[in-house]
């Protein structure tokens, strides 16, 4: 029997939940910022209709403001956001035991031998998210994992897309290669160079220049063009152990100088150790990647002093790692930050009760449960209150200032 997988994209999720605990903004432009009421905080989500309005992820407030403005800024809720996603989960675990999480919001149902039609599944999820959780899904409907995440992607919000073995040739092969999972910038780029520009280009283009030119990752990317992709869906309970917990962003304007990355770190680092909370886990090294404007990377890591899950160390390594590493001759567009070799906080050997982590941690724990309660408004660390931010006195020419 064929495979069917779902994908099931939450729509807008940040902002679309926003929506939800403030209904007053439905249908407004929102964008979910870090530093809210800070002119150097920087968009992390956008509503549909900011989006429109060409708000883009990464941008600064100002920049977002002025482009759309009526825009309505707000702070992250990270815990309510990680318990939508734990509601999803939860809907999807009625149709299969077979759900695999991609982020917070999207997720791959294996309903292969369900006796509901993957179609019909599709629609019903999409009825009952709405229904129950007040938010939309886009769900892509086909035989294995990449193109169906590649359907949850072709129509949205709150559809459906099926992609068949008989007629991927026709849906998918005009599509450009970035749309096709693990197909990043510089992949793409290498792909452009060698005239590989639609998934359909990369399908038929000779294998051996593919493995020559890009290695094993592009052998890869080929097998998923021409539909060969037959990685399984895990079973709830036995996803694979998390390697890392990272988190990036890609910049809108370049960043300059290490008090600029300062301030990504520290917007980064959060959502990182949030997710550590969650997970139970801490951090023994870090791993900072700095994309340059020319698309070249650099990447580095780094052991921590004691293992942690607590944001300002980690933002606190990550700056230093860089400070280290990098020798500003060229700016920095993108930059990402792992938490890695990740363990269980109650592993046996816990160095940080003498490390001088523990007491942060309670601290970190607690600000978790006040902005439980509160909502991610009610705290917010220093860096982004304006403590390290970048003096307002002095904007640069060119680039512009506030590009992050
Ligand atoms: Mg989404």
């Amino acid at each position: 029997m064929d495979r069917a997988i779902l994908h099931s994209d939450a729509n807008a999720f940040y902002a679309s939940v926003e929506a939800v605990l403030h209904p007053e903004l439905k249908g407004r432009a929102i964008a979910v910022c870090g530093a809210a009421e800070n002119r150097h905080g920087i968009v992390l989500a956008k509503s549909e209709l900011a989006k429109r309005m060409g708000v883009k992820t990464g941008m600064a407030n100002w920049q977002a403001k002025q482009l759309c403005p009526g825009l309505v800024i707000v702070p992250p809720h990270h815990d309510i956001y990680a318990k939508f996603s734990r509601r999803l989960h939860e809907i999807y675990e009625r149709y299969t035991d077979r759900v695999e999480g991609y982020g917070l919001d999207e997720c791959w149902l294996d309903v292969t031998g369900c006796p509901m039609s993957p179609r019909a599944i599709a629609d019903e999820l999409r009825a009952v998210v709405k229904k129950e959780l007040g938010i939309t899904v886009s769900v892509g409907v086909s035989f294995n994992k990449v193109f169906a995440k590649l359907g949850s992607d072709m129509k949205k919000p709150d559809a459906v897309t099926e992609i068949g073995r008989d007629d991927f040739r026709q849906t998918v092969w005009k599509l450009p290669c970035s749309d096709l999972l693990f197909c990043g910038r510089a992949t793409t780029e290498k792909l452009r160079r060698l005239g590989i520009v639609t998934i359909g280009d990369l399908a038929n283009a000779p294998r051996e220049l593919i493995v020559r030119r890009l290695g094993k990752n592009g052998e890869m990317l080929q097998k998923y063009a021409l539909g060969q992709d037959d990685s399984p869906v895990a079973r709830v309970g036995e996803e694979e152990t998390v390697k890392s917990v990272g988190h990036g962003i890609t910049c809108v304007a370049d960043l300059m100088e290490l008090e600029e990355a300062n301030v990504v770190f520290v917007a980064l680092a959060q959502d990182i150790g949030q997710k550590l909370r969650y997970l139970g886990l801490q951090a023994r090294g870090i791993q900072v990647t700095a994309r340059e404007s020319d698309l070249h990377f650099e990447s580095w890591q780094q052991l921590l002093p004691a293992p942690t899950q607590c944001a300002a160390d980690l933002a606190k390594a990550a700056t230093e790692l860089l400070k280290t590493r990098y020798d500003w001759r060229k700016p920095i567009r993108a930059l990402t930050v792992s938490a890695i070799h990740l363990d269980s906080v109650n592993a046996p050997a816990q160095l940080s009760l003498f490390g001088g982590d523990g007491k942060r941690r309670k601290v970190e724990g607690a600000v978790d449960k006040i902005r439980e309660k509160f909502g991610g408004g009610a705290i917010k660390p220093a860096t982004l209150l304006g403590e390290n931010k970048l003096p307002e006195e002095a904007p640069r020419q060119s680039p512009p200032p506030g590009g992050i």
